[in-house]
């Protein structure tokens, strides 16, 4: 076992000819995989030239990946949504205080057919390797954290729309606090989208393949976040997604929690046969020292990982999220990926 696939993030998708050059520095920074990251702009204003970036990097020998970026806030990610700036309903409602808040409700059929659409039109329109689901979920709350004492208890969604949905599954009223079938169909209905949607993309053609990406949290008594993807048993179990891929942990993070996201991240992978990713922080914060990065790649290979890919190309620079030394980070970074696939 080893990496095999060194993926990088890109987003700005204007020019076929800019992205070019941009993809001839990430093959020499050893990436075999890009990430495009494809916003609700995008797709709204640049749609002519996306199909052409995607095939460009592909005659340059690379493997892409679409990844609806931040859509609707629903998935992770700093773009804004023309979906939210064009309904003010649809949104996900706080259970406690029953205020919408800026994120869209995707047990919405309105919110669900934008979404489908988005990523059907690239699947017909591109040829890309597959679709990236980045960090999926629902709006609040941080956390269930009875060990700090402050205990999160708003959550999301109580829409009308949810609300009819759980009264006609249950034959109750959906409580204001949480209880276990609040929970159960949360972990339902976040599923069903991206399982809905994974499944009519690989109709279009069965090659696509789906790497589903949540948050790489401990979820343990103490702390669970309940942002809809955390039962990861219940989300790597799907048949829809190839790869179970769990997001970037901050460097300032401590070894043992990189190991145990890692070692988690990879058993539940392999109990459902599914290829594993973990991701590297790759703008915004930087290792205290350099080395540290060479010494997470290297424990990522160890572990079994499969895949790992990095947020993002030239590590943030020219955005308010660049590391300090952007360009040395993401040099390093070109090291390691050269370094880790010469093992192969
Ligand atoms: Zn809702």
């Amino acid at each position: 076992m080893a990496i095999r696939q060194t993926g990088i993030s890109y987003y700005g998708l204007n020019y076929v000819e800019h992205a070019e050059k941009d993809f001839q520095e990430m093959l020499e920074h050893g990436c075999n995989t890009v990430i495009l990251a494809i916003t609700e702009f995008d797709m709204n204003f640049w749609y002519p030239s996306i199909p052409q970036i995607v095939k460009k990097a592909k005659e340059m020998g690379l493997k892409v990946l679409l990844d609806p970026w931040g859509i609707g806030k629903y998935f992770g990610g700093e773009q804004v949504s023309l979906f939210l700036q064009n309904n003010i309903n649809n949104r996900q409602v706080s259970a406690m205080t029953g205020e919408k808040l800026p994120a869209a409700c995707f047990n919405t059929n309105s919110f669900r057919d934008y979404f489908q659409d988005f990523c059907l039109k690239l699947a017909r329109d591109t040829e890309a390797d597959g679709f990236f689901w980045d960090e999926p979920h629902y709006a609040l709350p941080k956390s269930y954290a009875s060990i700090t004492g402050g205990a999160g208890e708003d959550w999301t969604c109580r829409c009308d729309v949810c609300k009819k949905k759980f009264f006609d599954y249950y034959g109750y009223e959906m409580p204001k606090m949480m209880n276990d079938d609040v929970k159960n169909f949360r972990w339902r209905e976040a599923l069903f989208l991206l399982e809905d949607t994974s499944r009519k993309i690989k109709e279009i053609d069965k090659r696509y393949e789906i790497t589903m990406c949540v948050h790489a949290t401990i979820n343990t008594y103490y702390v669970t976040e309940l942002r809809g993807y955390d039962k990861w048993d219940m989300v790597a179990a799907s048949p829809y997604f190839d790869v179970f891929s769990t997001t970037i942990l901050n460097w300032e993070l401590p070894l043992t929690f990189f190991k145990e996201i890692t070692r988690r991240t990879v058993e539940t992978a392999q109990r459902y046969g599914k290829q594993s990713e973990r991701w590297i922080m790759n703008y915004y914060k930087q290792p205290e020292d350099f080395s540290m990065m060479d010494k997470i790649i290297d424990l990522y290979d160890s572990m079994g990982v499969d895949r790992i890919a990095a947020w993002t190309y030239r590590g943030g620079y020219g955005t308010v999220l660049a590391a300090p030394d952007a360009l040395k980070l993401w040099d390093r970074l070109g090291e390691n990926y050269k370094r880790v696939l010469k093992r192969q």
